[in-house]
């Protein structure tokens, strides 16, 4: 084997050298290890034999391949349609494949994939492992929720985000809509909004007080679609919204995205949750990303309930940028660097005593630019 290792050129020689070294890095941190070679029984698994050396890990990564000339595989390619730890499932066009995330993927995990992803599996006999992911055409990513050095992309390559809330359990919260639309935008897709459970507002100025809520997202160009899930009232514009799409429905937990996707098609069937569980807490129905196909390529995912919504490494010069309604004015500030704090001759700070900027989303910037 040694004479074999010698007689390969380089390039390959180097691979399987990588190869081997991340194999004996993931033998240090078993709970972290994706194996790549556990196609066969007899194959020298890292946890069975962890005190191998690079050498012979090389030596028995390259007898396997000798042994087992297919090893390298037949590529196929598709799009992720579920995550879990490590593994998904990837829908190419002979059908749904479960796969493992290859050990370099593994180790950044769901930084590097999300729902949407385009993937490269490699099949190699029974594995499938994940290889490579094609660039995104768009991401919604967010910061870790424990760990605000890694990102985490809630989903990948969508077009359209649906910020779903509801006007009642939960009651809206304008909020986690602004922190969603900044990261939509800086992610390259469209956003637009869902307001579910109209039914629950019965009294028209009731009504009328808490859509005029949703005014400044309307100016700031977002398409709203006022709707519910019980009088179908909405649907067929949110069905009009997704034709031919990936859209992805993000928001808190309880505000109906669940219900929404089996409204707009029944046999989905996907599981939702008695108001009477209570909202914000407990248990959540969705624990997962999962993208469905409805044809005619219109295809929606759903993502689990999310609470807050932080910015991934955000530049506080970066955070206009992402506040279309202020994009009229911006060239009118006295200093081209304007941050729009504290200048004389700031446009956007006049533009609110015009009331053509909503002191409430401007608010919201202060808040963004301060944590950034
Ligand atoms: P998700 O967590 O966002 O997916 O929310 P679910 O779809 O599981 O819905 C949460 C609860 O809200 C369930 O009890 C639904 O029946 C209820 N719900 C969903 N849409 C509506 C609606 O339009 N009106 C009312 N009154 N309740 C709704
Ligand atoms: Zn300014």
């Amino acid at each position: 084997m040694a004479s074999r290792l010698a007689g390969l050129d380089s390039n390959e020689r180097n691979k399987l050298y990588k190869r081997a070294a991340l194999l004996r890095k993931s033998t240090r941190r078993p709970e972290r290890t994706t194996l790549v070679l556990e196609d066969d029984d007899d194959a020298p698994t890292v946890r069975r034999r962890p005190a191998a050396s690079l050498q012979d890990l090389v030596l028995r990564l390259l007898e396997q391949e000798l042994l087992e000339p297919q090893a390298s595989g037949d590529l196929t390619e598709g799009t992720v349609v579920w995550l879990g730890r490590r593994a998904c499932r990837v829908r190419t066009t002979d059908g749904d494949i479960e796969c493992e995330i290859s050990g370099e993927l593994a180790r950044e995990q769901q930084t590097c994939l999300a729902v949407g992803d385009e993937a490269v599996v490699r099949v190699s006999g029974g594995t499938r492992v994940v290889q490579t992911v094609h660039p995104r055409r768009t991401r919604l990513s967010r910061p870790d929720p424990d760990n605000a050095h890694i990102e985490r992309v809630l989903v990948a390559n969508v077009d359209l985000v649906l910020v779903t809330v509801s006007v009642k359990t939960p009651p809206l919260h304008p909020r986690l809509i602004d922190r969603f639309a900044v990261a939509i935008l800086r992610g390259g897709a469209d956003g637009a909004i869902c307001v579910n459970k109209l039914d629950l507002l019965e009294d028209p100025a009731e009504r009328e007080a808490e859509l005029a809520k949703l005014g400044p997202y309307r100016d700031a160009g977002f398409t709203v679609v006022e709707c519910s899930t019980v009088t179908r009232q909405g649907m067929d514009r949110v069905r009009e919204l997704i034709a031919g799409k990936t859209s992805a429905f993000v928001g808190h937990s309880g505000v109906g995205k669940s219900s929404i996707l089996n409204a707009l098609r029944p046999e989905l069937g996907l599981e939702t949750r008695a108001v009477s569980e209570g909202y914000g807490r407990g248990r959540h129905t969705t624990t997962a990303s999962s993208l469905y196909d409805l044809g005619d390529g219109t295809r929606l995912i759903d993502t689990p309930g999310i609470r807050s919504f932080g910015l991934w490494r955000m530049e506080a010069a970066e955070v206009a940028w992402y506040f279309p309604e202020f994009d009229p004015f911006i060239a009118d500030c006295r200093f081209r660097d304007c941050t729009h704090i504290h200048e004389p001759g700031c446009a956007i700070k006049l533009a609110i005593t015009q009331g053509r900027v909503s002191p409430q989303r401007y608010d919201t910037y202060l808040r963004l630019v301060n944590e950034a």
